[in-house]
């Protein structure tokens, strides 16, 4: 008997498996540097490791509520109120999440049917566009400007219609390293009063911002809280990215309708990393001075490419630097990638795959979250090209 074929309708047919684990792949095989997907290649902290190893033998070791740990949820509310003087409800407003991934991919299932329109802003994190397309809605793109890459907010304004549902943004933003000041929050405020948009604030580099500027969070404004679900991680703040654990906070109504979602997606998150984070988020020690921290990094490794052939472009935030590989071959931003892994053994991240339409300008993606060590070498080997 022959075995009929089954016949797949995609609903993602143009995506393709992401640049992170293919480059990541080519990384490994090739034993290079690797400073393409973002994560620290140092240990988190002992005390918050001993605390997760105390949670499992005192016995949190089986789900956790729905909404994640009440001590958890606490703790976030008290940190936000001290950062942006805003106070969101620990019960009905603060959900612990698989990372912030799954929080925005939850927020976008919660809010987003068939014909809704989403503006994104370009070049974007790519998990953005494919969660929106998979819920049937319409990715809108809206470019930084080129190089310098700033939102113009009169090209923003152009995009909204009367079915656009919701609007992502994303500061300090990954891959450019930009990072939205007042002036922006209060023009976004601004152009979405009088609207019924949502806003998908995604601010999980919060606590990596540089050069004396603050994080603007969607929390310090009021006509923008009150219309907006906020991500975070926790892997960029204390190094754990393979925790894989988050949280978002956003007015009752939206969080709401975010646990409908959140049930049935995960549920509940890993219970004894919430008790430890509970105990470790307490102390601001822990986080108010990763931005020096990770500063430094980016100092040096921006000083060890003086007189490189690479142009450094601007990196206000987050642990992603770009460099501008213009000046050394024209050759397409995926190949170069690929033969910098093949030829000098260090990897990176080629920044069409975020742009709309792939658009390739000549500029690779690193990340500095790694140690002194690494990154001598990789600054030797990058000047070397
Ligand atoms: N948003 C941005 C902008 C990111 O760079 C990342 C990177 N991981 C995420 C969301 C996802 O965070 P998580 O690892 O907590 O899922
Ligand atoms: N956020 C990280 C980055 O941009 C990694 C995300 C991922 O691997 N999906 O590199």
């Amino acid at each position: 008997m022959s075995s009929q074929k089954l016949s797949i309708s995609s609903k993602l047919p143009n995506v393709k498996t992401t640049i992170f684990t293919s480059i990541g792949q080519l990384a490994t095989k090739y034993n290079a540097i690797n400073l393409s997907q973002g994560f620290p290649n140092f240990n988190p902290d002992s005390v918050l490791l001993d605390m997760v190893t105390k949670a499992m033998h005192n016995g949190y070791n089986q789900y956790a509520p729905m909404a994640g740990d009440m001590n958890l949820r606490q703790t976030i509310s008290s940190k936000i109120n001290a950062i942006s003087k805003k106070y969101y409800n620990p019960e009905s407003e603060i959900t612990i999440t698989a990372g912030a991934t799954q929080a925005i991919f939850t927020t976008i299932t919660a809010f987003v049917s068939p014909g809704d329109e989403v503006i994104v802003i370009k070049p974007a994190y790519d998990s953005y566009e494919p969660s929106i397309i998979a819920n049937g809605g319409i990715p809108v793109p809206v470019n930084l400007s080129p190089k310098t890459y700033r939102i113009d907010w009169g090209k923003f304004q152009n995009k909204i219609t009367t079915k656009t549902k919701m609007v992502i943004i994303n500061t300090p933003h990954n891959p450019t390293g930009t990072v939205l000041t007042k002036e922006d929050m209060l023009m976004l405020e601004k152009i979405l009063l009088d609207t019924n948009i949502i806003v998908l604030s995604d601010e999980v580099y919060e606590h990596l911002v540089y050069d004396g500027q603050s994080h603007e969070s969607v929390a310090k404004y009021k006509g923008l809280a009150s219309r907006s679900i906020i991500c975070s991680s926790f892997g960029k703040t204390f190094h754990i990215t393979g925790w894989k654990i988050g949280y978002c906070v956003g007015p009752k109504e939206l969080m709401n309708e975010f646990r409908k979602t959140h049930q049935f997606n995960v549920f509940s998150i890993n219970h004894p990393t919430q008790i430890a984070l509970a105990e470790y988020l307490k102390n601001p020690n822990n986080y108010s001075s990763l931005s020096s921290f990770y500063q430094k990094k980016r100092d040096f490794f921006i000083q060890e490419l003086q007189g490189s052939k690479f142009k450094i472009l601007p990196c206000k935030g987050t642990y992603f630097q770009l460099l501008d590989y213009s000046n050394i071959t024209q050759e397409k931003d995926i190949s170069f990638a690929e033969n910098l892994i093949k030829k000098y053994k260090i990897a990176s991240i080629p920044i069409s795959v975020f742009n709309e339409n792939n658009r390739d300008d000549k500029v690779l993606r690193f990340c500095f979250a790694k140690t002194q060590e690494t990154l001598e070498k990789a600054t030797k080997i990058l000047k070397s090209i």
